[in-house]
């Protein structure tokens, strides 16, 4: 098992989990790029978005959920915030496994590529 995340997921990364239930769990980017950056994953290796099955996609709106919850709880629900799945390569995705960012806590640029 060579993937941080699904590392992370079973416990042999010492992380400290903000969120987590039967299906996904939650933890800060090491690398943040705003005051708030949280990773949204599913607990079962998934490559990429483009992984996911038809029958899977209700996990997305699972991962949605987690993150909207977690916008609450880190105070950046009210002034807002972006999710983001990077898919692939060129969609700038470097770990692979699904993962959804959520980031807030400034303004963010209206760049998204
Ligand atoms: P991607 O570019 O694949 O969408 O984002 C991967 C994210 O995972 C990056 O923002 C990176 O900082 C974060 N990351 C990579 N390795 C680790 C790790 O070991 N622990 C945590 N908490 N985040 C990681
Ligand atoms: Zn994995």
């Amino acid at each position: 098992m060579d993937c941080i995340f699904c590392q992370i997921a079973a416990g042999r990364v010492p992380t400290e989990i903000l969120y987590q239930d039967e299906e996904v769990i939650a933890f800060r980017d090491i690398n943040p790029q705003a005051p708030v950056h949280l990773l949204i994953i599913p607990r079962r290796h998934i490559p990429s978005l483009a992984h996911l099955s038809e029958g899977e996609s209700s996990l997305i709106g699972h991962m949605a959920s987690a993150a909207n919850r977690l916008a609450k709880s880190e105070g950046v629900s009210e002034k807002g915030y972006r999710l983001t799945v990077n898919c692939g390569e060129w969609g700038g995705q470097l770990v692979p496994h699904l993962h959804m960012h959520l980031i807030g806590g400034r303004k963010l640029s209206g760049k998204l590529g």
